[in-house]
């Protein structure tokens, strides 16, 4: 038995199953381990900018509850006593969910999204709630109202977006699992900047409710952690129907045989992905091929159109989303005597550049006139490019690709510059737009000492088979253990 509390915590970079036997084995208390995750959020989550709320109080007294439960020899949840995070776009009973805009400012759900009881009821420990960019539009975390996100590996770096937050907490350090949402490539793109590991379920299998809407046909809610283990564990408590979320439906594997033979996406290493980008993901396919994975090559020649397609439908689907912002109903209200001006004067003033933006184009690709032109044909290419990929993977298990382009780029460099911004997405959007799941795990670190991220993507259903990919490549090769230097304090 130790005494000194602390010395008895897990690692810093202790995943979340290896924080439920630490804590099984009575090498600490919750309540402890609460507690110094607590610390971290206010010391590291709070200068890299990743948490805006921590829920101190209620965290500390739901540890006690837990230690009171575990010491009386009740049946434990799978997650019991494992702290987790939601991003500010997922209401949570406590604290405030505005999708870091001013629009929705101080506004308190009062209800926890499904995912959010989940996790509750599998005796997770609500933490706080992390930055993302507003109402989940961006790749930097530049976006939110409340301020920029920090890369841990590099604080004058963005740390991808829009689960920015969630990313920079989960790469920074261990313990806990952060609820994130994809809508094209938001949960993988900020992982693979963070060395994170983060999983984009199949559209449908997680509830949606209590997500604030960005893209209805694209979002996803998924799981940000250590490895693809605790992605696993949290995607089992997640996934399942709900009949408050009518879109939300029950999965299963397409097989029960781990992936052997995976389809190398050539699109996914062509013009516009670093060459260091590229070097490191192969090096990982090397890695696997010598434990017997069956790589071949897979041409998806739609991924061409995917952005674009992406861009046209994200944001036709946000400008309808977002209609409800009208200052009167929901959100921010300017007065005015006026009705055209009360509308137009408190959307301006509570929406952020980037989400008008999205809303112009997006009324702009629905006007009479031009929606045949542009929303009907993206409609066209998106359901080639899903024929695309599910006849790809009639013929392997999983398709591989990077997850970002490039590495993680300075905080401002590419702000001004919506399309330099909207490049990220290249390789992610294809996974949405499908409606398939992926996940991105930690490849490799880059010269500059940058993580640089990949991703599989598999047959509808197939999430947890993927996982287990994910979870061999994590046993052969050890860079998604790694935590920041200096992250901790
Ligand atoms: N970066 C993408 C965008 O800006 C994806 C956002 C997301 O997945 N929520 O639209």
């Amino acid at each position: 038995m130790v005494n000194d509390a602390a010395s008895s915590l897990p690692d810093p970079g202790a995943t979340s199953h290896e924080v439920l036997a630490h804590l099984q084995s009575g090498k600490c208390t919750t309540k402890a381990l609460i507690s110094e995750y607590l610390n971290f959020l206010e010391t590291t989550g709070k200068r890299l900018g990743a948490v805006v709320e921590v829920f101190s109080q209620s965290a500390l007294q739901e540890a006690e509850a837990s230690d009171a439960r575990r010491m009386a020899g009740e049946t434990l949840g799978v997650l019991e006593g494992i702290p987790f995070t939601a991003k500010m776009n997922i209401c949570t009973e406590e604290g405030t969910t505005d999708a870091s805009s001013a629009m929705l400012a101080g506004f308190e759900a009062g209800v926890d999204a499904t995912v959010v009881q989940k996790m509750r009821s599998a005796g997770a420990i609500l933490v706080g709630k992390s930055s993302c960019d507003e109402f989940a539009m961006g790749a930097s975390n530049e976006s939110s109202a409340h301020g920029v996100v920090r890369n841990p590996w590099d604080e004058s770096r963005v740390p991808g977006g829009s689960s920015g937050g969630a990313a920079a907490l989960a790469g920074a350090f261990g313990w806990a699992i952060h609820l994130g949402s994809d809508t094209g490539g938001s949960i993988r793109q900020p992982a693979a900047f963070c060395s994170a590991t983060g999983m984009k379920p199949t559209w449908g299998r997680v509830s949606r409710r209590g997500l604030i809407a960005f893209g209805s046909s694209l979002d996803q809610i998924g799981p940000l952690a250590r490895d693809a283990k605790d992605c696993q564990i949290a995607l089992e408590v997640l996934q399942g129907s709900d009949p408050l979320d009518a879109t939300s439906l029950s999965f299963s594997e397409s097989s029960k045989e781990p992936i052997r033979k995976i389809g190398w996406i050539r699109q996914g290493f062509g013009e516009g992905i670093d060459a260091s980008i590229r070097e490191q993901v192969e090096a990982a396919r090397s890695i696997l091929e010598k434990d017997g994975i069956e790589f071949v090559e897979v041409s998806l020649p739609t991924m061409a159109q995917a952005n674009a397609c992406y861009q046209v439908i994200a944001t036709a689907e946000a400008s309808s989303n977002l209609a409800r912002y009208d200052g009167i109903h929901v959100g921010k209200r300017l007065s005015s005597n006026d009705l055209e001006e009360l509308y137009s004067s408190s959307r301006s003033s509570g929406f952020g550049a980037e989400v008008r933006r999205r809303i112009l184009l997006g009324t702009f690709v629905l006007s009479s006139g031009y929606i045949d032109a542009y929303y009907g044909r993206a409609q066209s290419v998106r359901q080639e490019i899903r024929e695309e990929i599910l006849s790809a993977l009639d013929d392997v298990d999983a398709l591989m690709m990077p997850v970002s382009p490039f590495a993680p780029f300075k905080i401002g460099e590419r702000i001004d510059d919506p399309l330099a911004l909207y490049a990220c997405d290249i390789l992610t959007v294809t996974a949405n737009l499908a409606g398939v799941p992926a996940v991105a795990v930690p490849c490799a670190f880059d010269n500059e000492g940058l993580p640089v991220g990949m991703q599989w993507l598999g047959k509808h259903g197939d999430d947890h088979r993927l996982l287990q990919l994910a979870s061999l490549w994590q046993e052969l090769n050890d860079t998604w253990k790694s935590v920041p230097q200096g992250g901790q304090s």
